[in-house]
């Protein structure tokens, strides 16, 4: 693992024809942050996230990784430099088991790195195990993905994120849904493994107790536009945000 994991976000702007999904957004990510995006449906999260992993290009703006470029990189790039993402639920593979999926990624990084090719069953059970039981899915490791209960999926997903060894963990909406006492258990893990990995992840999500109970840092966006940012007592006490947000979230 590198030592700095340090992700730079420098103005940053996208447009959809007349729209701007994303106008001078700047932050800055390093180990032990877990930084909130929060903003009403609309203001420019989820594209963020894509200019973030390369899945989109930015107008403008640069992103850096530990003080490399990443803007103009293709997403698998990214990705292998440890800018990783959580996985939505379609890119599990249903008939597969728990196991599996995970071994399919750490085979995948293996092979970008040594250029190694076998079997995936045969491959890194034991390392697909050992990030199972840290997310509490051990017990189910041999069952496929297909039958698993919702929850349990979004934990899948989370150690298949972490089989790439990511420095950066982009999360948009890991608890969607969720019931509420799942969504604060993702997240309490989520933290703890900031805390251990050296970790620095970006998170979206709408529930509030979630956000401000376990975000270090909260920034919030407003049709594109970065409004506030600081620790979650700060920005919950911001009257902007109040009024553009928090207000018309019940
Ligand atoms: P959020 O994730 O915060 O809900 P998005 O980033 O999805 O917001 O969207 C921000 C704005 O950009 C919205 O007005 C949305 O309609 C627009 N937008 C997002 N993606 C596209 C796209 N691929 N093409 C056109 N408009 C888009
Ligand atoms: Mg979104």
């Amino acid at each position: 693992m590198s030592a700095a994991n340090r992700l730079e976000v420098r103005d940053l702007h996208r447009s959809f024809g007349g729209v701007r999904a994303v106008s001078g957004v700047s932050f800055t990510l390093e180990s032990g942050d877990l930084l909130a995006l929060i903003g009403p449906n609309g203001a420019g999260k989820s594209t963020c996230f894509n200019l973030l992993n390369g899945q989109l290009r930015p107008d403008a703006g640069s992103v850096r990784l530990d003080g490399a470029e990443l803007v103009g990189l293709p997403p698998r790039r990214i990705w292998a430099l440890g800018v990783g993402r959580t996985f939505q639920i379609t890119a599990t593979f249903a008939s597969m088991t728990v196991a599996e999926n995970v071994q399919m990624v750490l085979l995948s990084r293996a092979r970008r790195l040594f250029g190694l090719w076998r079997p995936a069953s045969a491959c890194f059970r034991d390392e697909a195990l050992a990030l199972l039981a840290r997310v509490g899915m051990d017990a189910q490791a041999d069952r496929p993905c297909g039958v698993l209960a919702y929850g349990d999926l979004k934990r899948v997903e989370l150690a298949m994120a972490l089989a790439g060894d990511p420095k950066i963990l982009l999360m948009d909406e890991p608890t969607a849904g969720m019931a509420p006492f799942e969504r604060l258990e993702l997240m309490a893990l989520t933290a703890s493994l900031v805390r251990e990995r050296g970790l620095a992840v970006l998170f979206t999500e709408h529930d509030m107790d979630v956000v401000f109970g376990h975000a270090t840092r909260v920034l919030v966006l407003d049709r594109g536009r970065p409004i506030a940012e600081g620790t979650p007592e700060s920005v919950r006490a911001d009257a902007r945000v109040q009024s553009v947000y928090l207000g018309d979230e019940a």
